[in-house]
Formats: structure tokens, sequence, C-alpha cells
């Protein structure tokens, strides 16, 4: 018991990843998204054309590659990488959506080289609103947005400067968004089709996000 006591206190001391951290960290997301492909396809088997989870699966699987070859000297341009990979690998709405988060969200970054409390609310800001520029959605259309928005809005206001407590709060934040997507009825994409049919179904691509954020949370809760 006291072991865990203290453990959970470390955890939550951590508040600053390296470039080799923060390249840790993205191969652990990677590998998390790669295992939720059956998940992701579910999903959107349910609310589109049930392409999202082979999609998904294979753009982090590139990355995963890209990034044991990439040399980095800033976080900046290994989260350029990673959007840059999924860009040229996943196709459908969300390669080029999820690729320009990463990609606008590494530029918010310049030349870091530790990624910290302020850099996560910074790479969530602004790979939200491009996401929101690209596609044109709003929150309550049942995207993307409906988890990564809440998200950003959770680091945003957050007080923690650990950034183990921020990204739990981030992703938890996200989840919770992606519940809310169940009651949502699609406005954009192939989901819009189905109407009210889309009920009931969360959206996959805001399950994605909070699969994102979820291992990135996961991996630093795990670092000693
Ligand atoms: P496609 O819709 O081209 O088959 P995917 O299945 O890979 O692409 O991704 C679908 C996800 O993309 C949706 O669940 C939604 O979250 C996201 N999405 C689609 N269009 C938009 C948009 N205009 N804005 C934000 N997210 C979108
Ligand atoms: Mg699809």
């Amino acid at each position: 018991m006291l072991r865990r006591a203290r453990t959970f206190r470390r955890v939550h001391e951590v508040s600053s990843l390296t470039v080799q951290e923060v390249r840790a960290m993205l191969v652990h997301v990677a590998r998390r998204m790669e295992e939720s492909e059956s998940v992701l396809t579910d999903a959107d088997r349910a609310t589109g054309d049930g392409d999202h989870g082979i999609g998904m699966a294979r753009g982090f699987e590139a990355v995963r590659r890209e990034l044991a070859d990439t040399p980095a000297d800033t976080v900046s341009e290994l989260l350029d990488a990673t959007g840059r990979t999924l860009l040229a690998s996943i196709g459908g709405a969300s390669g080029i959506l999820f690729g320009m988060f990463f990609r606008v969200g590494a530029a918010a970054l310049g030349g870091r080289e530790t990624f910290d409390g302020d850099a996560l609310r910074l790479f969530l800001t602004e790979g939200t609103a491009e996401v929101m520029k690209r596609g044109k959605a709003a929150p309550g259309d049942k995207t993307m947005i409906d988890a990564l928005m809440p998200a950003a809005e959770a680091a945003a206001a957050a007080s923690e400067d650990s950034l183990a407590a921020l990204l739990s709060a981030t992703s938890a934040a996200a989840r919770r968004g992606v519940e809310e997507t169940k009651g949502m009825v699609a406005r954009t994409g192939k989901a819009r089709s189905l109407g009210e049919r889309s009920l009931g179904h969360p959206d996959p691509g805001a399950l994605s996000a909070s699969l994102i954020l979820g291992a990135m949370a996961e991996y630093v809760a795990g670092r000693d």
C-alpha cells in the first residue's frame, strides 16, 4: 500500500519529457493505435464505411517505423514526422485531419527540446484549431472535434504543472467527449447520411483522438 502511494506521487511529479522520451511516447501511442484496429473498425462500421480502424492501424504502423529512423533534435521534428507519415499513409478524412493536427501542433512548438505542460496546451490548442479550420465541422457535429476540443479546453484550464496530471485530465476530458458523441446525430462526413441511425454509437474519429491522448497519458504515468 505504502509502495503504491509512493509510486503514485513520483508519477505525478513528471513535469517534462526529453526528445528521446517523446519518441518513446509516440511509439507507445502507435502500438496502442495498432492494437485498437478492431474497436475502431467496429465504430466506423456502425456509423461510416468501416475503414477507420484499418487506416489508423496502417498509419501508426508507418509512424512507428518512421520514428525509429528519424534523427531529431527537437520534439517538434518528431511530432511533425508523425503528422507527415499519417498524411501519407492513412487516406480519407481522418488521414488529412489527424495528419494536420500533428503537423500544425508540432509547428506551434517551434524548436523546443522538451515537452512539458505548456507544450501540451499549445500543441492541443493549435492542432484542434487546424482540424476545425480544415474540416469546417463544429462541436456537436459528431466528429473528432468532440474529443479534441474538450481535451484542449481541459489542458488550458488545468492549473497542474505536472505533465502526468495534465495528460490524465486531458485524456479523461476526451473520453467524456467520446461518450457524448453517442448522443449526437452526425452532421458531417460519411456518417451524415445515417441521420438518426448514428445515435447510440460513438464517433470513430473521436474515439481515435481519445485513444491517442490516453496512450500519451499512459506512457507518462508509467515512466520512472
Ligand atoms: P472516411 O470518413 O473518409 O472514411 P475515416 O473513416 O478514417 O475516414 O474517419 C472518419 C472520422 O473522421 C469521423 O469519425 C470523424 O471523426 C472524422 N471526420 C470526418 N469528417 C470530418 C470533418 N469535416 N471534421 C472533423 N472530423 C471529421
Ligand atoms: Mg471511414
